[in-house]
């Protein structure tokens, strides 16, 4: 996002350490009132000659507290999507302030927190593109996250199906191993076709956000959906053909499942990767001119 919307001067400050990863960004879009109704955002930015004071909250900001960037979608204008500005601001500026780390069912090995804004400070020019053009930045963000999110299924699912084939060879009931039961044969194929379909919707995805595609958008929030259903689906397979040892944190499935489950909730819900898809199909004379 900064990259592609900010100005020299703001990509000259940020990105050499971010590409390199020396420092590290939160993407800040949620509010408490706010979720999949993101063009609904409260936390306001009003200008006050060359710079912006900021005021409001984020909710459920992945890394928040140990990142050293945030990109935060911010009301500058009018209700609605047309009234929003995107804004880069350094994460230890006077006001900002973090809230305790949010208790989560898995991601534990990132921090999830809330954000205060209290008359926080940041000049003009730290606003990436034009005012009123933050909620369109901010879904082409998206695009690349749905991506990210997406691959992240397919890893873990990957390894999921890697554990089981193997358990299977190994673990013997009946007097034979798990591996002789068409049943489970039969599963364990259905898991590798449907994780490589997942995976080959992804790749295309990703090649469509590269070459700007313009219907790159409705790609990447296929793949989300669909890589993030199947990736949660493998794990669950998993940890069922390892019967009760799945369950046991000695093994890794149940945090697995428990890791992939949120994919299907976070970087936009699966219900509305639908709603993007279906309202662009819905758009088409003829639905043949995208697919
Ligand atoms: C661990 C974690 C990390 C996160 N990290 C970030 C982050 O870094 N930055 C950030 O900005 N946000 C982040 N989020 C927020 C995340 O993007 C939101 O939780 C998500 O977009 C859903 O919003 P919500 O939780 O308010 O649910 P809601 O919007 O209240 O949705 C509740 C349910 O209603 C469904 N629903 C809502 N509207 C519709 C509709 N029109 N049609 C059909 N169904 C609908 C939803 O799909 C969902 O099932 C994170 C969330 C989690 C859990």
């Amino acid at each position: 996002m900064i990259t592609e919307f900010g100005s020299d001067a703001t990509r000259e400050d940020f990105c050499p350490d971010l590409v390199v990863g020396a420092t590290l960004a939160s993407y800040c879009l949620t509010e408490v009132g706010s979720g999949s109704d993101a063009g609904s955002i409260r936390t306001k930015a009003l200008r006050q000659g060359e710079k912006y004071i900021v005021n409001g909250s984020k909710m459920f900001i992945s890394g928040a507290g140990s990142t050293d960037v945030l990109v935060v979608m911010v009301r500058t204008g009018e209700s609605g999507s047309k009234g929003i500005s995107t804004l880069v601001i350094p994460a230890d500026t006077p006001g900002i302030t973090y809230g305790a780390d949010l208790e989560k069912m898995g991601w534990h090995s990132q921090p999830t927190k809330e954000i205060s804004f209290e008359n926080v400070e940041v000049p003009l020019g730290n606003r990436l593109g034009e005012e009123g053009d933050g909620f369109k930045i901010a879904m082409r963000g998206l695009d690349g996250g749905r991506i990210n999110i997406a691959t992240c299924s397919i890893g873990t699912a990957q390894a999921a199906l890697n554990r089981t084939q193997k358990y299977m060879l190994e673990r013997e009931q009946f007097g034979q191993n798990l591996a002789q039961f068409q049943a489970l044969q039969f599963k364990l194929a259905d898991m590798a076709t449907e994780l490589v379909a997942a995976r080959q919707l992804v790749r295309l995805a990703a090649f469509k956000v590269d070459e700007g595609d313009a219907e790159a958008g409705v790609y990447s929030a296929m793949a989300k959906r669909f890589a993030t259903d199947v990736g949660f689906e493998v794990c669950n397979q998993a940890l069922q053909l390892h019967g009760g040892y799945g369950y046991m944190q000695e093994y890794p499935l149940e945090r697995y499942l428990r890791d992939t489950r949120v994919h299907q909730i976070l970087e936009g819900t699966n219900e509305i990767m639908r709603l993007v898809i279906s309202r662009r199909l819905l758009s088409l004379a003829d639905i043949e001119t995208i697919l």
